[in-house]
This record gives C-alpha cells, structure tokens and sequence, in this order.
C-alpha cells in the first residue's frame, strides 16, 4: 500500500466544507485503488490569525515542506479586512507560495460537455471543446521587479520594473514543454516581444529550448492577438505558457469560458521533488459559507490533479475526472452551475456533501 502525506489547510469561509469533500473523495480513491492518504491539518489564513495571532504560523509552513503535497480551501473574509497589510490572511498564501518555492502556477481550464450551455461563447465555438492548461510564471517579472514613486520631468510619477532572468524563463519554459510533452504536445508561448526587451530574451529562450523538446509543436502569439484568439478559437489551444501579468489576465479570461469558478482547479509547483499547492481558484466565498451550498468540484479537481502530478497516480486522477463527469452528465448540479438559461430540465440541485458523496460514489462504482 502507497503511503502519501498530505498538508491540508481548510482556511476560511467555503474552505472546510470544499476540504471536507474533497478528503472524502480521495479516501475513495484510497480505498479503491489501496492507498493510504494521510493528512495532517494546519493552521493559516484569518482562522490563523484568531487562534495564534498570525496569517502563517512557522509550523504550518515547517509542517508543509515536509509533506508529499498541500492541499487548500480558501482563506479570507470580512472580518479581517481592516487589519494592516501583512497581517491580512491572503499574507498566507504568498508566504506558501516563497516558503515552498512555488514558481509555476498550472491552471487547466476545462469546458465539461454537460456544462456547455454555461460557456459565454458562441455555440458553435463551445460544441468544439475547450480543454487548456495555463503555465504562469509566478514569481517574477513585474509583480515583483523594482518599484516605486520618484518625481519625473512632468511632475511626480510611479514606476514598476519588468525583469526574467534566463534561469527564470529556462524553468517555466521546461514545465510548458514537458507538460506539452504528456497532451497533445502543442506549446504556445505569450509574450509582447514586439515591444518588451524582457519579452525578447523570453522568446528567444523559448526558441533555444524548443531544440530539446522537437516532439511538441511551439507558437508564439503576441499577448493582444493571445486574447483575440482565445474567444475565437479556444478548441486549439493545448498548453500557454506565460509571463507572470500576461498569465494572471489571460487564464482569467480562459477561466470564465469555461463556465463557474466554482469548476476551476490550480496546482502550484515548484523544483522536483518540492512539495506543490493544489487549490481551487475562487475564494472563501463569504455569502454562502456554512451553508451547504458551495460547488466542491473546484477542490476535488485540484486533488485531482495532486495525484497526477504530486503522486504520479494518474489512472486514479483520471478516475476522479471521469466521476465528475459522470456526476454532471447525470444532471446533478450545486446552485453556481444550474442552467442560467431557465431550461433546467432533468437537472439536479445538490448540496456541497451531497455533491462529493456523488464523486466518490461514482468512483467506488467505477472500473478499475
Ligand atoms: P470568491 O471567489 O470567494 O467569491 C466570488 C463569488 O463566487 C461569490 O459570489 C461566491 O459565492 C462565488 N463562489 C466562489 N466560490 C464558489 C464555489 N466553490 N461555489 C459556488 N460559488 C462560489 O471571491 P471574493 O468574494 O472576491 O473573495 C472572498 C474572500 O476570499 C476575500 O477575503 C478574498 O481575499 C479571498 N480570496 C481568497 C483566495 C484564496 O484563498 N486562494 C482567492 C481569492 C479570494
């Protein structure tokens, strides 16, 4: 029996109901395909902050890096919104994100063919299927490069600085390539390198390491024309990789023609062998928090891709995809993803529980 440790931190609001599910889940996975899941949970974020007077607890993160994986609810709400910056519970989640290394933001977005009349595009676009996975550098480049407020020719001014090194493109380029690699080995890279000097050396990277990787098809699109085609043609798209900024605004853009937030997985990673941060990418949702009626499968697709990328198990991620599938295709629907349209006909309302009990029922059930 496979043994995997797993740092769990349920966080705030929708949090420990999306966490709860989602271990329910995976103990189905455990069960049916023999493993043991083993978690331990932590402290961060405003819960944190109540109970230790801290966003990260020093333990949470010493807990974290030495843990197979990290999976995460949410954390924030209203009533830590007026406390000083760095004792904000969103503090939490950059210092995961510095304390483990995580350099890479992976987010698939995925149309599921029972949810095509929640995609905002044409129909005859959302018939093609969307199935992407976005590569953000997180990191570096103008998030975190020089900033500041000086007095200028015209009077006071503000700048921010966009710096990549060669060895910060080189990384995130090799996680676009080899995840290319394992799809339909296409690559497209987003830059604005018509402009952006930062931009040239990122393309020229690219170019220089697309020699090791000829089995992956590579393009290159300019950031405005990458936001163009996405609304045109989303079905062609296999793998973007992409700066820190330009990957925010895109995979935002990516995320909302798939339909709800509620649907939207994310892993974050860094160097082999680092533990990475799996979590949904909506928030703790304050206005439906304790009520049962949170969609889960966000959480559950982000632990999804924990077994897949974390722990090498991708016969069981594919499981907790297809149940999902399955789940939906059967009509069952949390309140975020019922037809807007009025046409709900044959479609389900469940809660947050009653929505992973389907998941993990549907993989118990499925074939091994
Ligand atoms: P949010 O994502 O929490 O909610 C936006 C809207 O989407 C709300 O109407 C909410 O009800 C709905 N929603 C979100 N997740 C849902 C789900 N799983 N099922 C059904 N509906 C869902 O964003 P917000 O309201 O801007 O932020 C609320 C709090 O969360 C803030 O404190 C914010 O700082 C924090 N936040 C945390 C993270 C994180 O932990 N990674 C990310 C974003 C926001």
């Amino acid at each position: 029996m496979a043994r995997f440790r797993i740092a769990v931190i349920p966080g705030d609001g929708i949090g420990p109901e999306v966490i709860n599910s989602t271990r329910h889940v995976l103990d189905a996975v455990g069960q049916k395909f023999n493993h043991d899941f083993k978690y331990e949970e932590l402290l961060a974020g405003g819960i944190a902050i109540d109970t230790t007077g801290e966003p990260l607890p020093a333990s949470t993160l010493e807990t974290c890096k030495n843990s197979d994986a990290l999976l995460l609810g949410a954390v924030g709400g209203p009533q830590w919104d007026t406390l000083p910056g760095h004792m904000r519970p969103e503090k939490a989640l950059l210092g995961l994100r510095s304390g483990l290394g995580l350099y890479a933001n992976l987010r698939p977005a995925i149309l599921y063919p029972p949810l095509a009349s929640a995609c905002p595009l044409h129909p005859a676009t959302a018939s093609r299927g969307i199935d992407m996975v976005f590569v953000r550098e997180l990191t570096g480049g103008i998030y975190f490069g020089d900033r500041g407020r000086r007095e200028g020719k015209n009077g006071p001014e503000a700048y921010d600085t966009e710096t990549y090194s060669v060895m910060e493109i080189e990384r995130i380029a090799r996680m676009g390539f080899e995840l290319a690699r394992s799809r339909r080995k296409k690559l497209t890279s987003v830059d604005k390198a018509n402009i952006l000097e930062s931009s040239r050396l990122w393309r020229e990277i690219i170019i220089k390491l697309h020699a090791e990787y000829p089995d992956v098809a590579l393009d290159h699109l300019y950031v405005d024309n990458a936001s163009m085609q996405l609304i045109l043609r989303p079905d062609s798209f296999d793998v973007v990789v992409t700066s820190n900024m330009f990957g925010d605004i895109l995979s935002d853009e990516a995320a909302m023609i798939t339909g709800s937030i509620g649907m939207l997985p994310s892993a974050s990673l860094g160097q082999p062998g680092c533990p990475g941060m799996y979590e949904p990418i909506h928030g703790s949702a304050p206005d439906i928090a304790g009520q049962d009626k949170a969609n889960p499968l966000a959480t559950i697709l982000s632990g999804a891709m924990m077994l897949r990328l974390a722990f090498g198990l991708p016969t069981e991620a594919d499981a907790v995809e297809q149940a999902v599938n399955q789940v939906l295709s059967a009509g069952y629907r949390t309140v975020d993803i019922m037809d807007k349209s009025g046409s709900a006909d044959g479609l389900k309302l469940v809660g947050t529980r009653e929505m992973s009990n389907l998941v993990a029922a549907a993989i118990s059930k499925g074939a091994q």
